[in-house]
């Protein structure tokens, strides 16, 4: 991918955050403080403010550079975690990935996540959403059976009862909203999905 593709790559996610901010906020007020929306604009905000430089940086310094600035500017519980999850990817990734090099990336960077996170899939987390992607995806799922797995574990979330996270203070409470960090997950990675696919890179 040149450095013009993957400018498009971040934009388009980017975009993404943007256009649901206020939907994700919304799903935080529910069963968090209200802030996951504004706190992943400003991450992706850092993010875009690097471009071009940063399209022009090979995935490892780029998912790293990206990473760091979820650190750095999202805070809260899901900086480190997103954070983990591109720093880790692209721990992984390696400049010129092919589908074997995304499988095991993704492996990698649902790891740490689990790690940093001290938990798994379950407790109503954006690893709810990012476990049965990464299953997909080495099962060999196509762009459009991606984007549907990551809308739909988002939207199993809702019956789950939180045991991680802020949402985890509201016990039974927690019954019946969607998790915000796996509503936007899924939003990423449907947008990874579309941008791949219509880039010609992922069938
Ligand atoms: P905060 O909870 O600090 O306000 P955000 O609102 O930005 O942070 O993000 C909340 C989201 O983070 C939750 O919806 C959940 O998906 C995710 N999350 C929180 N704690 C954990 C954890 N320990 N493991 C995995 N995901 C978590
Ligand atoms: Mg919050």
């Amino acid at each position: 991918m040149d450095s013009q593709a993957k400018e498009q790559l971040i934009r388009a996610v980017a975009a993404t955050i943007f256009q649901h901010s206020e939907e994700l906020t919304a799903l935080d007020q529910a069963i968090g403080d209200g802030d996951h929306g504004l706190n992943l604009k400003r991450g992706f905000e850092a993010v875009t403010a690097e471009l071009p430089g940063l399209a022009e940086k090979s995935w490892p310094d780029l998912l790293k550079a990206a990473g760091m600035a979820m650190v750095m500017k999202v805070g809260g519980a899901s900086g480190p975690l997103f954070g983990t999850f591109f720093m880790e990817f692209g721990k992984a990734v390696g400049t010129e990935p092919d589908r074997a090099a995304l499988v095991a990336a993704f492996a990698k960077a649902v790891e740490g996540v689990k790690a940093r996170g001290r938990s798994e899939a379950g407790q109503k987390t954006l690893l709810d959403v990012l476990v049965p992607v990464q299953a997909a995806l080495a099962a060999g799922a196509d762009a459009a059976a991606l984007k549907a797995e990551a809308i739909a574990a988002a939207d199993k979330t809702v019956p789950m009862q939180a045991i991680r996270g802020r949402a985890s203070f509201l016990g039974e409470r927690s019954v019946g909203h969607m998790d915000p960090g796996a509503r936007s997950s899924s939003l990423l990675i449907a947008t990874v999905a579309d941008e791949l696919n219509k880039q010609g890179l992922m069938p």
